[in-house]
């Protein structure tokens, strides 16, 4: 691209800090670069028209962990480990909401609930350590987190009793994504759309930075592009497609929360008078790990036949709208933030619960660059 003088002396020289992939991770770590170094040149470069990986995705749960899952965490992890990653998903989104406020997130705590298919096999084990969670967990919360509900949504073919979560809550993503891009603006960072970051080399004491439009020089790079991160990187993250369908409005709707089932795989929530719902990707694990957005035929059936047969079994519903989004995972569900040398930083890896800790992650990245 044959640039101009202006161009080139307003958006791409002097650079401090170049950091890759508009998420929630890479416009909290700006916000916190902002805050750390008030005069100085932050530029976003961004390759989709909108941030297009998880961030715009996502189901919006304000969520720290199921009891399932911290049950099954804790066959792999220590009790401190355990209770270490949930405080940081609480602190996490705790930031999140002082940083943006609860309103302009569409923050709302109507609870989430789990629910346990008839053949589900956790679901004994849940009921039986129900109490030992909750004391593990009541140095975080100072009160009971978990609690056994009977299944008070005529949801069919399910266990009779949920684990109802008091403190998960869900946000509009939406809404936060946009709060968020403003912010941003709002405080002299550029960001730049439709601009795929392609390679970079560390030169004495800067990064030249290749994008399919232009290259630049840039004195630090900070990487936080999740699920493509291999395209830039070299660390020990997989992409995860996550597929997801949303109905059109129901009258009427009786269903508020959010909602965990068959050990997480499936997850659903009321919006808008709507049921959105996603999941599936254990029915083909191999075929979903793509950086591919795209729906298959039987992760879709599934979702379908799921919101027939056990979430709305008694009501009428059209399917409107179905979408995917690409997630970073990996053996371990902490994510990666550290230095790849004195001058490129990466934040990545944020697995299912990026929401929680994508604005902590976003800040201890910045924080890896000031030093
Ligand atoms: C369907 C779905 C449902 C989910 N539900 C929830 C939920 O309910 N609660 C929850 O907490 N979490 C949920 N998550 C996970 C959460 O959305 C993610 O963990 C989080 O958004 C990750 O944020 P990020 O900023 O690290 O990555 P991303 O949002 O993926 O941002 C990375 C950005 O980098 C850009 N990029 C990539 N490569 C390049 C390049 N070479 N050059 C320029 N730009 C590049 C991408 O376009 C993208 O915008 C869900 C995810 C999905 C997909």
């Amino acid at each position: 691209m044959n640039l101009s003088y202006w161009e080139i002396k307003f958006w791409l020289s002097n650079t401090d800090f170049t950091i890759v992939g508009s998420g929630i991770v890479g416009l909290s770590c700006a916000l916190h670069l902002r805050e750390r170094f008030p005069k100085a040149n932050i530029l976003i470069l961004e390759r989709g028209f909108l941030p297009q990986g998880a961030s715009t995705k996502n189901a919006g749960f304000a969520c720290f962990g199921s009891l399932s899952e911290i049950i099954e965490d804790l066959k792999t992890h220590s009790e401190e480990e355990v209770l270490q990653l949930v405080k940081k998903r609480v602190d996490g989104l705790n930031l999140l909401k002082q940083t943006l406020g609860e309103k302009a997130i569409g923050y709302e705590n109507y609870g989430g609930y789990e629910l346990f298919l008839e053949q589900d096999d956790l679901y004994k084990s849940c009921l039986e350590q129900i109490d030992r969670i909750n004391q593990l967990l009541e140095p975080v919360f100072n009160a009971s987190v978990y609690s056994i509900k009977s299944n008070s949504f005529q949801f069919k073919n399910i266990k009779e009793q949920t684990i109802f979560n008091t403190f998960e809550g869900q946000i509009d993503t939406g809404l936060m994504m946009e709060a968020l891009l403003k912010k941003v603006q709002s405080k002299g960072i550029k960001i730049l759309n439709n601009c795929h970051v392609e390679s970079f080399v560390e030169n004495g004491n800067s990064v030249k930075i290749k994008t399919n439009l232009f290259e630049f020089s840039s004195s630090k790079l900070l990487i936080s592009t999740n699920g493509f991160a291999s395209q830039l990187i070299n660390q020990e993250v997989k992409p995860a497609r996550a597929q997801v369908l949303i109905t059109k409005p129901i009258k009427d709707l009786h269903i508020k929360g959010t909602f965990h089932l068959d050990k997480g795989y499936y997850y659903f929530r009321n919006i808008d008078n709507r049921i959105l719902f996603g999941g599936g990707r254990n029915l083909d694990f191999k075929g979903e790990e793509t950086i591919e957005f795209g729906q298959t035929e039987q992760i879709q059936n599934r979702l379908e036949d799921i919101l027939k047969t056990v979430i709305l079994p008694n009501t009428p519903f059209e399917v409107e709208h179905r979408w995917s989004g690409i997630m970073g995972v990996g053996h371990q569900k902490k994510a990666i933030v550290k230095s790849l040398s004195n001058q490129v930083f990466c934040g990545v890896r944020l697995g299912g619960m990026g929401i929680a800790i994508g604005s902590l992650v976003g800040k201890e990245l910045a924080e890896l660059a000031c030093h």
